[in-house]
Formats: C-alpha cells, sequence, structure tokens
C-alpha cells in the first residue's frame, strides 16, 4: 500500500524549531489524527507533506517513493482547510469537478457527481457556495478533494468553523466517508473528543513532537506521560513510592497509604513516581470501621450531579483533591463533608516517571 513515511522531519523558522525530528509511518487507508495543543507544529507538519513547505532535515515519503523535494501539485496529496476554499463564482459541481476538468478527464462532470453523492449534495449541485450553509460547504471542499482520489487526504481542523452539534454529526459522516473511499485521512485537531471518536491512530503532538501514538483507546487507558494523560481526558496524578516489587505487581506508598498497580502498567519500577488513575476508575466508600485497607482517606468537598453520574471533588489526606466520576444506579450520592475511602483495581492505575 501507500504509505506516508516521515523520517527524522524537522521544521526550524530561524531559531525556533516547530517539528523536531517526526518519525511517523501511516498506514495506508488509515484514518490517522494529529492532536495537539495550539502551537504544537500540527499544520507545519501537514504543510510539509503537501509541499507547501520544505522540511530544514528529514524526508517524506508515500508509497516507498520520495516526495520531499516536489511541488505540491506532483504529490498524490490533497488539503481541505478549514476555510473550505471554495470558487465563490463557480456552482457547487464545477467547484467539485474543477481539478478533474483541469487535468482533462473525460467524465470529469460524472465524477464530480459521484462525489457529490457520497457527501449527500447531489441535489445541490447548480447552488453557488454562498448559497450554502457552513456544514454543506465543508461538504463541498471534501467532494472536491476526494474526487481528485489523492492517496492522502489531509485535513487540518475542517470543523472548527461548525458549531458543537454540527460538528459531532460531520465527524460521524466524516468517518463515514473515509471508510467507504478508503482514502488515507490525516486529521488535524486540537479537540481530544473529535481525535478519539474519528480514528483508527492517534498521535499525540507536544513541542514539535510525538509524545505517544496508538489506538484511542490505548492512549486513554495507558498514558505513557503526564501530558497525554491530562490532553485525553481527566487525570489524577499522585506522587509515590516503590515499595515492592512482587512481579507481577508494584507495590507502592501514596502519602502513607499502601496499593499497588500492575507492573506492565508502569513506566518505572522503582524509586519515585507518579500514579496515575481516571477519576471513573476511583471506588469511592464511606469510611466506616471496616473500611478497606489499601484505600486513601478522603472527604468530600464538592458533589455535583450531572444526571447519568455525579463528580465528586475529595479532598484525599495528604495528596490533595481528587477527582471521582461515580455512575449513577439509583443508590445513595455522597454529600459534602462526608468522609470517605478511594480505592482503585491494580489494573486500572499507570505509572509515570516521577
Ligand atoms: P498548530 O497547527 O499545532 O497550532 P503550527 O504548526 O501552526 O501549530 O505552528 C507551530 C509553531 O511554529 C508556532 O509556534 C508558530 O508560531 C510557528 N510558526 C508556524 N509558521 C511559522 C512561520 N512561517 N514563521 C515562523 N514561525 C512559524
Ligand atoms: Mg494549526
Amino acid at each position: 500500500g501507500a504509505d506516508l513515511v516521515l523520517s527524522g522531519v524537522t521544521k526550524r523558522f530561524t531559531e525556533f524549531t516547530a517539528v523536531d525530528n517526526l518519525d511517523l509511518v501511516i498506514p495506508s487507508g488509515s484514518f490517522f489524527a494529529l492532536l495537539g495543543p495550539s502551537g504544537c507544529g500540527k499544520t507545519t507538519t501537514l504543510r510539509m507533506i503537501a509541499g507547501l513547505e520544505q522540511p530544514t532535515a528529514g524526508t517524506i515519503s508515500i508509497g516507498g517513493k520520495d516526495i520531499t523535494g516536489t511541488s505540491p501539485y506532483q504529490r498524490p496529496v490533497n488539503t481541505v482547510f478549514q476555510n473550505y476554499a471554495l470558487f465563490p463564482h463557480m456552482s457547487v459541481l464545477d467547484n467539485v469537478a474543477f481539478g478533474l476538468k483541469r487535468r482533462k478527464i473525460r467524465d470529469a462532470e460524472a465524477q464530480a457527481k459521484a462525489a457529490l453523492e457520497l457527501v449527500e449534495l447531489a441535489h445541490l449541485g447548480s447552488r453557488r457556495p454562498a448559497q450554502l450553509s457552513g456544514g454543506q460547504q465543508q461538504r463541498v471542499a471534501l467532494a472536491r478533494a476526494v474526487v481528485n482520489r489523492p492517496a492522502v487526504l489531509l485535513l487540518d481542523e475542517p470543523l472548527g468553523a461548525l458549531d458543537m452539534k454540527l460538528r459531532r454529526q460531520m465527524q460521524v459522516e466524516l468517518k463515514k466517508i473515509q471508510t467507504e473511499v478508503g482514502l488515507t485521512f490525516v486529521h488535524v485537531t486540537h479537540d481530544q473528543e473529535e481525535a478519539m471518536t474519528m480514528a483508527d491512530t492517534v498521535a499525540v503532538m507536544n513541542h514539535g513532537q510525538v509524545e505517544q501514538m496508538g489506538p484511542p483507546q490505548e492512549l486513554y487507558e495507558l498514558p505513557r506521560t503526564a501530558f497525554v494523560a491530562n490532553f485525553l481526558g481527566k487525570s489524577n496524578l499522585m506522587p509515590a513510592t516503590v515499595t515492592g516489587n512482587t512481579g507481577e505487581y508494584l507495590q507502592i506508598d501514596v502519602a502513607g497509604n499502601s496499593l499497588t498497580l500492575l507492573k506492565e502498567r508502569a513506566t518505572d519500577h522503582a524509586g519515585k513516581i507518579l500514579v496515575g488513575i481516571r477519576p471513573e476508575k476511583l471506588r469511592m466508600e464511606a469510611d466506616t470501621a471496616a473500611a478497606a485497607p489499601g484505600s486513601i482517606r478522603g472527604v468530600v468537598l464538592d458533589a455535583s450531579f450531572t444526571g447519568a453520574s455525579t463528580e465528586y471533588l475529595v479532598d484525599a489526606e495528604g495528596i490533595g483533591t481528587v477527582g471521582v466520576f461515580a455512575q449513577n444506579h439509583g443508590g445513595a450520592l455522597f454529600n459534602d463533608g462526608d468522609r470517605v475511602r478511594l480505592a482503585w483495581d491494580p489494573e486500572h492505575a499507570f505509572g509515570l516517571s516521577g
């Protein structure tokens, strides 16, 4: 297949390094998301893949062919931008057919119509872009890119201009379209939910580097850095010291409490570490005389009932404020001031470098 491979790709703007020695292998036909905060180098990476920017160092290849020095038009790559960039004076159909006609493709019109059908806009082909809603214009831009059958489609925050509800709807549609056309999609976003909903593989970028890459669930369940743990949802991170090692489990001390962690879920197996636990993976029970050992004492500071769940803030002894999300099954809820015990299953916590 036509895998997209970046090897040691670096981009420096005078002194500043925007993309730092990036190695990526993006399999042909996959939906790949580049996720990271504003300024981390996502757009610069896409622009180098598109050929709009030359890397300072490194190479880019598609299907084993080095394309690093080639012009944008010579690359089997198309880009969908946030601002759509449609031609305002042309009909929707002509917008989609434009690239094909320029390349003198015989059945340009028929292919353009098929692409409009794919995005469910076949009935609006004779309109001008200005006569369409934002979401519809975005779909025209997508049809215009897909119709050229590029090996790789680059999408730079393509849903950023849409309101939340439409955005969620387009996420599902975009994913469906990608599956139907089977092209490689490289989707840039700073929205973790968007990346996790749509992508097969997510690469989390920070300061021009990929911190971690993998399937969404793996990144969420087993983050390998504090940045990834915090960027993909909420995490409780607590300083801990490894006190024992049984082979399968690590015994750890967290503020004077003895707890356990599955060894394979920890990056470090000795000394000072950070132990992380997602708020929904913390178990909370009333602090009775019979409370289980190996748990952390706390006092409920705040309880927010959200319907399906309740989100608690707990002042954990020796640790500080900890978040706990509890699914509501109709049982009793905890209230501010309640004394509680917090615990986790060893296979739910994760260990990071301290
Ligand atoms: P992102 O898309 O993740 O928000 P960008 O790739 O646009 O980030 O930018 C990464 C960094 O590189 C930013 O700090 C930005 O200011 C800088 N940068 C981008 N383009 C240029 C340029 N042409 N000249 C100088 N600095 C740039
Ligand atoms: Mg950007």
